[in-house]
């Protein structure tokens, strides 16, 4: 009698353990996992009910259901909906606005998000997730309208653009080139109104700027600039590369570069500083040059930029140049700016107000200040002996800010002279010349307050 009892304890005893374990097994696994689903959609509160509603849902164990449903003041639509054969650990869907729903003129639209998982818990019906969000309606687009603009533009060179532009829900506002570069605005004279100068890169063919504003529900207003595009080449020369030149020049350079220890080959080290180290110190250049401000501009009358008292032109602006060794082409390169040389050691002057951004050695271009002349204009000085300046120092008109010399990729003394806008090299002769900025940049500014000032 007692042992009976016991024999049939124990196995009661292995048989309840051997549940727990499968209990605790199964609570364990992937099976029955616990975690919901991770719902995510668009962070923002505005929608123009053109846009699809981006929206992604993950889950460890699969998706096994879904649903997104629409709340209006004619009721609840479900806009897509789907029980899946196969989980899915991650979908990515694209919700699109109902074309029926385009009569419904509500100002806030309830978009209800539903996720099932595969797993077993919850009695084999698996984890439920749901994400709500209210957005308000906003279908109209930005409104932009364009005041003045400088007529034309050369290739390299730069123009103006003045607009007014305005949206409930503003969110980003610039000038697009070619549909890669984006200049800044900056705010004009007044409310509303913006200004900004664009660049046509010297080494594409083809220009065209368009202002563009985005609001924070999807909806974008793009405006053609009309300027007549003004083509104009540029020199192409073939440079040949001597002996004497790679063992002096470029030697002495190749010992002082990071980027060239350890090569021996001279015609290597040529190509190393002239792309290699030519494209980190343009970069450095390009990002020193790209910044503007947001203060509101009023008035930008520059004097014509004359740096070099009897500078005589020595290397243009544009030069595409083709290098050569031996009759085959090694190396090719832009010349970005113009090269001025008059005595040694030659004062280098600036004829307008800036801030001076920028006041150290920068490797081809040797010692180097950059000034900010407002409007994201700056003027770059290369191949200074000296320099005057320090960054964060201001300069006014008639200020000496540096001596030429040949300190880094010079053959002799003279200044490189290098105008940028916005991060873009442009053609420093139109900002040495006095028409040409009366024209483009004083009259054009003129006019737009005058315009501003009738409205
Ligand atoms: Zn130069």
């Amino acid at each position: 009698m007692r042992k009976k009892r016991s024999s049939s304890s124990v196995l009661f005893l292995i048989i309840f353990g051997a549940m727990i374990a499968g209990v605790i097994y199964l609570y364990n696994s992937k099976m029955f996992e616990r975690d919901l689903p991770v719902i995510t959609m668009t962070d923002a509160q505005y929608w123009n009910l053109k846009k699809p509603l981006d929206i992604s849902i993950e889950d460890n164990s699969g998706l096994k259901f879904y649903e997104v449903k629409m709340v209006t003041s004619s009721g609840e639509k479900v806009l897509t909906h789907e029980a899946l054969l196969t989980p899915q650990n991650k979908l990515e869907l694209k919700v699109e606005y109902p074309k029926m729903g385009y009569g419904i003129n509500d100002t806030q639209i309830k978009i209800i998000i539903t996720a099932v998982d595969a797993s077993q818990w919850n009695f084999f019906s698996g984890n439920t997730a749901g994400l709500e969000k209210t957005f308000i309606v906003d279908k109209k687009k930005p409104y932009v309208s364009l005041i003045t603009n400088s007529y034309g533009i050369y290739k390299g060179g730069t123009a103006l653009a003045i607009f007014k532009a305005n949206d409930e829900n503003l969110e980003d506002m610039y000038i697009e080139v070619n549909k890669k570069k984006r200049f800044k605005v900056q705010p004009f004279y007044a409310e509303g109104y913006y200004a900004a100068l664009v660049a046509w890169p010297v080494v594409e063919d083809k220009f065209d700027a368009r202002i563009v504003v985005t609001d924070k529900a999807g909806n974008a207003m793009r405006v053609h600039i009309p300027y007549y595009h003004k083509a104009k080449s540029y020199r192409i020369s073939k440079i040949k590369i001597s002996d004497r030149f790679l063992k002096g020049k470029i030697a002495q350079l190749a010992y002082d570069y990071p980027e060239t220890q350890g090569v021996e080959d001279s015609i290597e080290q040529f190509k190393i500083i002239n792309e290699d180290v030519r494209a980190k110190n343009e970069k450095l250049i390009h990002e020193i040059t790209s910044k503007t401000s947001d203060k509101m501009v009023s008035d930008f009358s520059l004097k014509p930029f004359y740096p070099l008292r009897n500078g005589q032109k020595v290397a243009s602006f544009g030069d595409h140049r083709l290098y050569y060794y031996a009759n085959e082409q090694i190396s090719e390169s832009y010349h970005l700016g113009l090269d001025l040389a008059s005595v040694k050691m030659g004062e280098i002057l600036t004829q307008n107000h800036g801030i001076t951004v920028f006041a150290e050695e920068n490797g081809i271009y040797g010692n180097l200040p950059i000034i900010h002349h407002g409007m994201g204009l700056y003027t770059i000085y290369g191949h200074c002996s000296s320099v005057k300046v320090a960054a964060g120092d201001s300069v006014r008109p008639n200020d000496q800010i540096a001596n030429t010399g040949k300190s880094g990729y010079a053959m002799g003394d003279h200044l490189h002279f290098g105008v940028l806008v916005q991060g873009v090299e442009v053609r420093p002769e139109e900002w040495m010349d006095k028409e040409w900025i009366r024209l483009n940049i004083t009259e054009v500014m003129k006019n737009a307050k005058q315009l501003i000032g009738r409205s």
